[in-house]
């Protein structure tokens, strides 16, 4: 049991990575929406826009006048912390479903892009923080993209201006990492960089064959010379079988040489 709920829980954690199954920022949604139109997908737990609205329907519920709505993430993590209970109020047997109606009409609401969204409320911050006044800083690159929440980790993943990405000699030990669009200037003006780069790792390439060939030589050599010695020590031990077959054939020789004057002494006797 124990060990199902911690299995679970990973596939929770690996979801909220990999899914970004987290509740929207409500700012974020508020630049292209009024609030009004938002007032009813807020997440009771986490108070931003609802990620997979779930809707609360316990019996206990029924005299509040207001969409009980919570993110399927914070809604889940709260019955793993509270199992049990209900983000409403504390009671047994807590009941909910997926509100497909709320899911879609969030789908659809119209949002800038997300890093757009993070990088102006950097600048903001910067620019709140050194006194200067407010507007775009030249030389700062933006993401124009205003489209439906459903098509934002699209945005994200294809055609975003503002994804990082790393250097294509990364293997080769440059770090470097920039805006998708800055990239090729960064490898068009760093060729040296990148070419002594990779001419290291191919010198410590032949180095290591080097060694490799050194070392599968050694081995070539103890190799022949265990071959020789077991070679030496097979001839010995024929040459061993050899002697003792001489020495039993020579007892036998010595046994019969023994009879025969026997046999000659009691001839002559009885003579
Ligand atoms: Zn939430
Ligand atoms: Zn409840
Ligand atoms: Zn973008
Ligand atoms: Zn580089």
């Amino acid at each position: 049991m124990e060990e199902e709920k911690s299995k679970d829980k990973a596939k929770l954690d690996l979801k909220s990575i990999t899914e970004q199954q987290i509740c929207f920022d409500k700012n974020w949604i508020l630049q292209s929406n009024k609030q009004e139109s938002i007032r009813n997908f807020i997440c009771l737990i986490c108070k931003q826009v609802a990620n997979n609205p779930m809707e609360i329907n316990c019996t206990q519920h029924e005299n509040i006048d207001e969409p009980l709505i919570v993110g399927e993430n914070c809604l889940n993590q709260f019955l793993n912390q509270n199992p049990n209970s209900c983000p409403v109020e504390p009671h047994e047997n807590c009941l909910y479903s997926q509100n497909r109606m709320a899911k879609r009409y969030i789908n659809e609401l119209d949002v800038i892009c997300p890093r757009q969204f993070q990088q102006e409320q950097q600048q903001l911050q910067m620019s709140t923080q050194q006194g200067h006044e407010e507007g775009e800083t030249p030389g700062i690159v933006t993401c124009n993209f205003k489209g439906e929440v459903k098509h934002v980790n699209d945005h994200l993943e294809h055609s975003c201006c503002l994804q990082m990405v790393r250097c294509w000699f990364k293997s080769f030990g440059c770090n470097h990492k920039c805006l998708k669009f800055a990239i090729d200037d960064h490898l068009t003006s760093n060729m040296k960089l990148h070419f002594d780069l990779v001419i290291k790792s191919f010198d410590a390439l032949q180095q290591d064959i080097r060694q490799y060939k050194e070392e599968i030589n050694k081995l070539n050599l103890e190799n022949e010379t265990f071959k020789m010695k077991s070679k030496k020590d097979e001839k010995i031990s024929h040459l061993k079988q050899q002697l003792d077959q001489y020495q039993k054939d020579n007892i036998k020789l010595i046994s019969a040489q023994a009879c025969y004057i026997l046999f000659l002494f009691s001839f002559h006797s009885k003579i």
